[in-house]
């Protein structure tokens, strides 16, 4: 399914000019207009799902292998040094654009931060707790 009023969806479909670098009947992968690196990719599947919560099986089963190839190529076609992969759900997450999307973000030796947080130091009694809502919600 698309959806009018998706970005993402007329990016993937074609509708809007991107920078794609690959393309196969699931997915299209351009580059991030607002590239935190050289070659911030976006994996963009051509069917709407808005996070990764709604997509389904055949999709997410395909995302990773996908990335895998990308990933050899960004390291060989760039000459980088490592990538991020991340995934926004959410507005509290981060997420701007509500069309599921994987970043790709090449990094380079002494090039700028991408994913900085601070380490926590939770108790063990509040992992167990913490560890038991998710288990109970599965
Ligand atoms: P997120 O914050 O995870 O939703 O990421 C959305 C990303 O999409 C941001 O990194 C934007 O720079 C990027 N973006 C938004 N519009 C476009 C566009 N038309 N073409 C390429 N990248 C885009
Ligand atoms: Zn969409």
């Amino acid at each position: 399914m698309k959806d009018n009023n998706c970005i993402f969806c007329k990016i993937a479909a074609g509708e809007i000019p991107s920078k794609t670098v690959y393309e196969d009947e699931m997915f299209r992968v351009i580059l991030d207009l607002g590239a935190a690196s050289e070659g911030h990719a976006l994996i963009l599947p051509k069917e709407h799902y808005a996070n990764l919560m709604e997509l389904d099986e055949k999709t997410a089963a395909a995302v990773l292998p996908l990335a895998g190839k990308i990933s050899k190529a960004m390291m060989k076609g760039l000459n980088c040094d490592g990538l991020n992969l991340v995934q926004n759900n959410g507005e509290e997450a981060g997420q701007t654009v509500m069309h599921f999307h994987l970043h790709m973000i090449p990094r380079y030796k002494g090039g700028a931060e991408v994913i900085e947080w601070k380490p926590g130091n939770p108790k063990a009694e509040e992992m167990e707790a913490t560890a038991e809502k998710i288990k109970a919600a599965l």
